[in-house]
């Protein structure tokens, strides 16, 4: 399914021209009469490098003068239902009209993104209109003249930021899931390696990776899939030697968390979850990596209950931002418990590249927003109106609203917590970025 874009406005402030100029090619009928009847429009568009499916309200408003509200009302509920992002077109050159301003109140009410688009703005039309839009709270207008083409690139630039996550190309069993292997030195880590790939058929031998320290070695797992995992000098007994443990497992583990895209952090069940191990998780999630975290040496532990409990519990302290990322007992040495670690990596890098659709964020948003309000800033209302999730790989959000970006962090925790355990997702790094209007 292609995200879908619909275009809205009242009659004539150049909705099918604005159509026209998206798609590249003539197709809907532009028409200076206000109200000229035609069938809703709709066509395949390549917009900020995605492809989407966009749709034409215009004509639908066709109707006596009195109920133009309510008709452009009904046929834009329609179209909205099927929308991922609507684009709200106004003229600048007759400037804001009452059924402008009730349309848009209508509209802030939707739990649809609305981007503003002013139009006509080409010659001295420029800052004036523009200017007035604000008033519709619907954020920074973006001026744009679909008659004459200016201002199209801020446009699919603002489209390219409201589109939901693009879907990852279909399964391809060739483009190999990147792992990493991180942790202290002697927690185990060449071990966990050999022993996966004494599980695995190897597919090609150690080469050169992309970086002059690195090697990647690549197999096929029990599903098949293809597993490419970059070691660095930190997983090679020859280049410990050479350099002070301690600094080279740092360094090599920052370079392979660079290349992965889910990382294995092995800790030492008999030391647990120190500084050292800490760090490197932080480090994981700053670079956007989805973690699992190998519990090794589990052979070795007596007490397991009281080594499992201490662990979560420096989670809990220590870690927030990773909350509920999934522990893996095991003993690389003989073998038990490695069977359930690639099962587990691949469970997290799914959510690491799960995509929610904008009506399901945003019916999440809304239950967030009630059980809990923004609080004030400076004394003023921060209003916030939507989430779009443009990308995935870490999963971003992006929160719009009035004086978005004044929301205090403990706020913006919430959100993010509240979205990682609403959606399931954890160990996986969630990006929270804010747009706001002043
Ligand atoms: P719709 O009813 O909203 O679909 O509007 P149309 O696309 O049919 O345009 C209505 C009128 O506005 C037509 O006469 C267009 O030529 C004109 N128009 C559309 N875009 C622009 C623009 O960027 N600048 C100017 N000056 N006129 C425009
Ligand atoms: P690395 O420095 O992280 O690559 O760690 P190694 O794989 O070289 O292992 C360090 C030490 O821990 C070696 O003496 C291993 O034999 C030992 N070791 C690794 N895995 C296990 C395990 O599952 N159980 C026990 N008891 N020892 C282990």
């Amino acid at each position: 399914m292609l995200p879908t874009i619909v275009i809205l406005g009242r009659p004539n402030v150049g909705k099918s021209s604005l159509f026209n100029r998206l798609v590249g090619r003539k197709i809907a009928i532009v028409d200076d009469t206000p109200g000229v009847t035609r069938d809703r429009k709709e066509a395949e568009a390549r917009i900020a490098g995605r492809d989407v499916r966009l749709l034409d309200t215009a004509g639908l408003e066709e109707a006596a003068p009195e109920t133009i509200q309510g008709r452009m009302r009904a046929s834009s509920e329609a179209a909205l239902r099927e929308a991922d992002l609507a684009l709200f077109v106004m003229d600048a050159r007759t400037g804001l009209t009452p059924a402008d301003r009730a349309f848009a109140t209508w509209l802030r009410r939707q739990s649809v993104p609305v981007i503003l688009v002013a139009n006509k703005t080409e010659g001295r039309f420029g800052g004036q209109a523009a200017f007035e839009a604000y008033e519709l709270g619907l954020g920074d207008p973006v001026a744009i003249s679909a008659e004459h083409g200016d201002g199209m690139g801020e446009l699919h630039d603002a489209i390219r930021e409201h589109l939901p996550a693009e879907a990852e190309e279909p399964e391809d069993p060739d483009r190999p899931l990147r792992l990493a292997i991180i942790g202290r030195p002697n927690a185990g880590k060449s071990t966990l390696l050999n022993a996966l790939l004494g599980q695995e058929r190897m597919i090609t031998g150690p080469e050169p990776g992309l970086t002059r320290d690195s090697v990647a070695v690549e197999w096929r797992d029990e599903t098949g899939a293809l597993v490419r995992l970059v070691d660095t000098a930190g997983l090679r007994k020859k280049a410990r030697i050479e350099q002070a443990l301690e600094k080279m497992s740092a360094a090599a583990s920052i370079a392979a968390l660079k290349e992965c895209e889910v990382a294995i952090l092995v800790v030492d069940a008999l030391l647990g979850m120190e500084e050292q191990e800490l760090r490197l998780a932080r480090l994981a999630e700053r670079e956007g990596r989805a973690v699992v975290i190998a519990l090794n040496k589990w052979d070795a532990v007596e007490d397991r209950a009281a080594t499992r409990r201490r662990i979560e519990d420096v989670l809990t302290a220590s870690l927030a931002q990773m909350r509920g990322i999934t522990v893996v007992p095991l003993s690389a040495q003989t073998g038990r418990g490695v069977e359930k670690l690639m099962p587990a990596v691949r469970e997290t890098y799914a959510h690491w590249n799960r995509r929610i659709p904008t009506g399901e964020l945003n019916r999440w948003f809304e239950a967030m927003l009630t059980r809990h309000p923004p609080p004030l800033s400076e004394g003023r209302r921060i209003k916030l109106r939507y989430a779009t999730m443009p990308k995935a790989r870490p999963p971003t959000v992006v929160v719009f609203g009035t004086r978005a970006e004044q929301l205090p962090e403990d706020y913006r925790r919430y959100l993010v917590n509240g979205f990682r355990e609403s959606f399931a997702m954890p160990g996986v790094p969630i990006r929270l970025q804010l747009r706001g209007t002043t």
